[in-house]
């Protein structure tokens, strides 16, 4: 683990986190995904979200409905990048209070707050577009993705 992340988020403060994914995958069948790195290099964020987006094969879910968090700690970035199939059913404006949420909290240096909270609240967001089934598969791993 490096030290850049771990100077942001303890182990502890991970382990919440893991466990946030978890909650909120009870409510949708929608999987989230959190990627941290150091920094964006030379491309953007969002160039970026959607590179480990794929790189994690977030693309191949049943429903096409991963959802992923990418921060950038050094530069302090945030994007998100989603599948199609959350991309064709929600409004445009879908993550922007998700978004706004997640950096209130950032700025009062509230790391993992920020990002429990949008987990949390994408859960419930994503559960009126795709609700949980009774046989949901854990299709990508709840893990915080670090590179
Ligand atoms: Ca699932
Ligand atoms: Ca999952």
């Amino acid at each position: 683990m490096s030290d850049y992340i771990r100077s942001l988020l303890s182990e502890e403060q991970e382990q919440n986190l893991v466990d946030a994914i978890t909650q909120a995958e009870l409510q949708t069948s929608g999987e989230i995904r959190i990627h941290l790195e150091k920094s964006t290099g030379k491309y953007s964020a969002e160039n970026r979200a959607k590179h480990w987006f794929g790189k994690l094969q977030m693309h191949k879910t049943a429903e096409k409905n991963g959802v992923l968090f990418y921060l950038a700690i050094q530069d302090r970035r945030l994007a998100l990048w989603s599948g199609e199939g959350i991309n064709e059913k929600v409004p445009d404006n879908f993550w922007q209070e998700i978004i706004d949420v997640m950096i209130a909290e950032f700025k009062e240096g509230h790391f993992s707050e920020g990002l429990i909270a949008g987990v949390e609240k994408t859960g419930k967001a994503l559960g009126e577009f795709f609700p949980r089934k009774n046989d949901d598969v854990d299709e990508l791993s709840n893990e915080i993705s670090k590179g």
